[in-house]
């Protein structure tokens, strides 16, 4: 590819992470790949069930809520779920954590899976994985244990923090790791609708099968964005 081209299709893979993509009034973003693509990992259906009705109640009830709301309007997704707590009404406030949080979420959740998933290549990555965690398997198995013990519905996440350390951290509901002042580069989503159909109760199975379908690149790119 050439050089420049692959520059813009860079820069606009960054441009969803900082906000610039994010703007009322909120629409779903198009899945890159097909709902079938992740198979037999994870099922056509769930993908269209969560993508097209899922996803967009979120995007829905976002929207909903910042119609009569010019200055809200105003301000991309990112600054309003970093700065949630200037949010003075509190019914605002709650429904744009659990919807904005829930396409903000989602919309960086497509992003990393991919159907023709490689491994993590980066050097820089790796390095840090080893050293946080003492190995890439040890960093799994830490993932896997946060991700399997969220009680009720919420997320898992692999984060940089204000240290640029990286850290595993879960959240509840559609809390997104960025309220909290973290940089996520990798997250996987553990509530019921993301695995029931295929699954039913074995979460831990679905956890298993997310690790086939991740798509590092993005989870690269996402690390390079955030410890700039
Ligand atoms: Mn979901």
């Amino acid at each position: 590819m050439n050089v420049l081209i692959l520059s813009i299709v860079l820069l606009l893979s960054f441009n969803i992470f900082s906000g610039l993509d994010f703007k009322y009034p909120y629409t779903v973003p198009t899945l890159p790949y097909e709902y079938k693509s992740l198979e037999p990992y994870i099922d056509e259906q769930t993908m269209k069930l969560h993508h097209d009705a899922h996803h967009k109640t979120y995007v829905d009830n976002l929207n909903a809520v910042l119609v009569d709301n010019k200055k809200l309007q105003a301000k991309d997704l990112e600054w309003l779920l970093r700065n949630l707590n200037t949010i003075e009404d509190t019914q605002t406030q709650t429904t744009i954590k659990n919807n904005g949080g829930g396409h903000w979420n989602h919309s960086f959740f497509w992003k990393i899976m991919a159907p023709d998933c490689q491994k993590l290549s980066n050097k820089k990555l790796m390095k840090e994985i080893k050293k946080q965690f003492g190995s890439f398997d040890k960093f799994k198995d830490q993932f896997n244990a946060a991700a399997k013990k969220v009680f009720g519905s919420g997320w898992a996440w692999l984060c940089v923090d204000q240290n640029k350390k990286l850290v595993i951290i879960t959240t509840p509901n559609q809390e997104s790791p960025i309220s909290q002042g973290l940089e996520p580069i990798l997250g996987l989503d553990v509530w019921e609708h993301a695995y029931y159909l295929k699954y039913q109760n074995k979460r831990i199975d679905y956890i298993s099968s997310f690790w086939h379908v991740i798509n590092w690149r993005q989870v690269e790119m996402n690390y390079s964005f955030a410890i700039k």
